[in-house]
């Protein structure tokens, strides 16, 4: 029997009708219509011999060996760059409690401070805008004051609310992985090539092919404008390393960790931009952080090493003041809390609503490992944004309350589950003012 290595369910369906890939990165690859052809000339082959095939034995040989010596997929600056990595650019100068204080003369925020996870509603207007830019109905010029208006919007009412970290809202966004890949080299898009995520969810991954490197910023312009337009904080907001790998395809002639690593410097250029910029919170978001983790448990501590280190790579060249906040969706952490720790982000957000903060569990001090606890603060998410229902101040001020029998006070800030661009603004609005006054409440009793 000759069949494929893999279920034909992961792979995209027929190269053939990608007419905008590069010709020479399509040569390398093969979707499932493109595998079978594969399968059928090698059977071909074993039936009739070898010379029946000659041809695409050749054309195959060809393929492998230009991918091979491409100065396209191997670019020496890219190798260079990971060569001279030192250890000492895997941490932040100083340790968590020391930057806790310069981040608090900082920023002056209040006991639970409040905050959104990045995204607001991605109404059809916002998505009608970006294909008409697509399209070239509107100029880059004419997308960029749409969208500035949107975030000047944002930051209004925001403000308004009293939210006490802000985000520009990621209205420029498709993806938050695309959006990135899209201005990285080394990355291919395609039109058609969907796979099953989960249930009867659908994805176009983003195909990485070559050494990625960041030719220039990619939103150093929407969070400095942004920030310009508010006297308050607002969020830096990017993908991070393992979850820009971990949602694409990955070449396969380098170990995993190497791309990453690659992706981790692209980032980490991406951060001191936006510290230069004046950003002194910056989210790098890694949802798919634990879905990275091996079937084989054997196999964990090694994945746990590299990824975290890459996240480190890509975050720790801030200075104490400059506050690094991740995000990581729903998890269980229980067995991973270690590594949660060893990232070192200043703050995490995660998804508590559904489980009624026992996910928390895993952040509290615990006795068999001396009473430590998590290090560093935590936004439990108070409102499930996978749910159209919109919680009142009551609710959240419960599972708060829930949140701090678990943790300190010091440690909690008050966040919604995720981010927002599923949900519409009439939810939004009255939830975030819920959320704010809840937190309120909160500062009340502490
Ligand atoms: N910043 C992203 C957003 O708000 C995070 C999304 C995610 O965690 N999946 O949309
Ligand atoms: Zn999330």
């Amino acid at each position: 029997m000759v069949a494929p290595s893999c279920s034909l369910l992961h792979v995209p369906v027929d190269l053939g009708q990608e007419t905008k890939l590069d010709r020479e990165v399509k040569g390398w690859l093969a979707f499932a219509v493109q595998k079978l052809d594969e399968v059928a000339v090698l059977t071909r082959g074993l039936d009739e011999g070898e010379a029946a095939i000659a041809a695409q034995l050749q054309a195959s040989d060809a393929a492998v060996r230009s991918r091979q010596t491409s100065t396209r997929v191997h670019r020496p600056e890219v190798s260079a760059r990971l060569a001279g990595v030192t250890a000492d650019m895997e941490r932040r100068a100083s340790a968590y409690p020391q930057r806790r204080l310069a981040q608090q003369a900082k920023l002056r925020l209040p006991l639970f401070p409040t905050t959104t996870i990045g995204s607001f509603p991605q109404t059809p207007e916002v998505r009608r805008a970006r294909a008409a830019l697509g399209r070239t109905e509107m100029s880059a010029a004419e997308y960029e004051k749409i969208v500035e208006g949107w975030i000047d919007d944002a930051i209004r009412w925001q403000e308004e609310l009293g939210l006490d970290v802000l985000v520009h809202g990621e209205f420029e966004r498709n993806d938050m992985v695309k959006y990135f890949g899209e201005q990285l080299s080394g990355y291919a898009f395609t039109q058609h090539g969907w796979v099953q995520s989960y249930g009867s969810r659908c994805v176009a991954p983003p195909i990485i092919w070559g050494d990625v490197l960041r030719p220039v910023p990619m939103t150093v312009r929407w969070s400095a404008y942004a920030q310009s337009r508010t006297s308050r904080p607002m969020k830096g907001m990017l993908t991070g390393p393992v979850t820009m790998l971990q949602w694409s395809f990955v070449r396969d002639d380098m170990p995993r960790a190497v791309v990453c690593r690659q992706i981790a410097l692209a980032i980490r250029d991406e951060v001191a931009d936006l510290e230069a910029a004046g950003i002194t919170v910056i989210q790098v978001d890694e949802p798919a952080f634990r879905e990275g983790l091996p079937l084989r448990h054997v196999d964990w501590a090694e994945y746990l090493g590299w990824s975290v280190a890459c996240f480190r790579l890509a975050s720790s060249s801030v200075g104490d003041a400059t506050s690094i906040h991740t995000h990581m969706c729903y998890a269980e952490f229980n067995d991973i809390m270690a590594a949660i720790a060893d990232l070192d982000a200043d703050v995490i957000s995660i998804e508590t609503t559904r489980s009624r903060m026992e996910l928390l569990d895993a952040f509290a001090p615990r006795q068999e490992d001396g009473g430590g606890g998590y290090p560093a603060e935590i936004g439990p998410g108070v409102w499930d944004i996978h749910s159209p229902r919109v919680p009142d101040a009551q609710e959240m001020a419960e599972l708060l309350g829930l949140a701090r029998q678990r943790l300190e006070d010091w440690q909690i800030w008050v966040n919604p589950d995720c981010g927002l661009k599923t949900r519409k603004w009439e939810e939004v609005r009255p939830a975030l003012e819920s959320l704010v006054a809840a937190a309120r409440h909160l500062r009340r009793q502490a």
